[in-house]
């Protein structure tokens, strides 16, 4: 597959949660196709199904309706063993919390992932400092999440959703929690990760991270209600 070949084709997905009070569509009929190296921010307000989406393009939750191919392959036929698989080789996820481990050191937490998928443990623990290292981090391998900064556990959170080199990288309102100073940075470690290849979809409130992207995609109700290319 090249570089900037199809990694997600979404077509026309929808999710809907069943609820006492009668169904709800978090996400209605949305068709999306991601590329290698994309870089795209999802906008909207509030409950529109920015995360739900996300999560489906992740591979974490299934749609309802519709059809999802990750690298050409059908999601909902992959077996639960080969679709976490997939999820732990080719996505990467940054969350507005972090969710860090608490007892883990940033080096342990950047090894997680390759600990999951079999890595030996040397090949880990070299390559968890040089993600460290990568995000500026190489200081505060052996801090836990409790004695570093929000930002600095933000960079932990991205250095661990790279382990694995995906090729896709999801984040949730990564700079939500964060000052203004610190989001800046984070979008900035985030674009040198997209100019490494890496495709992003940015969840965001944030107008200075969403103007970094090349494609914008504006959603309301559940929908893509508009997608601005620069
Ligand atoms: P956003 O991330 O844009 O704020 P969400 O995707 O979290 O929106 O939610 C979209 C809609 O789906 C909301 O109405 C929300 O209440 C509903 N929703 C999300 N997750 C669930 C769930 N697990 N169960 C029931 N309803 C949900
Ligand atoms: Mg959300």
């Amino acid at each position: 597959m090249s570089a900037n070949g199809l990694i997600v084709d979404a077509r026309h997905v929808s999710r809907v949660f069943a609820m006492r009070a009668g169904p709800v569509t978090a996400v209605r009929d949305v068709t999306l196709q991601i590329h290698g190296g994309d870089h795209i921010a999802v906008r909207g307000p509030s409950g529109c199904g920015k995360s739900t989406l996300l999560h489906m393009l992740g591979c974490v939750e299934p749609q309802t309706s519709g059809s999802l191919l990750f690298d050409g392959q059908d999601v909902s036929q992959l077996s639960d063993a080969r679709r976490s698989l997939l999820r732990l080789k080719q996505i990467g996820f940054v969350f507005q919390r972090f969710f860090l481990l608490p007892m883990l050191t940033a080096r342990e937490n950047v090894e997680l992932p390759m600990s999951e998928a079999g890595v030996p443990k040397p090949a880990r623990q070299k390559r968890a400092v040089e993600l460290l290292e990568y995000v500026g981090l190489a200081a505060r391998a052996d801090h836990r999440p409790s004695q570093l900064s929000g930002g600095e556990m933000q960079r932990v959170a991205i250095a661990r959703a790279l382990a694995n080199g995906p090729r896709l990288l999801l984040a949730d309102e990564p700079t939500g929690e964060l000052d203004e100073a610190t989001g800046a940075q984070i979008a900035s470690l985030l674009d040198r990760v997209n100019q490494a290849g890496t495709a992003l979809v940015i969840v965001t409130h944030d107008p200075a991270l969403a103007d970094r992207a090349g494609r914008v995609l504006m959603m309301r109700d559940g929908q893509i209600e508009s997608e601005r290319v620069r």
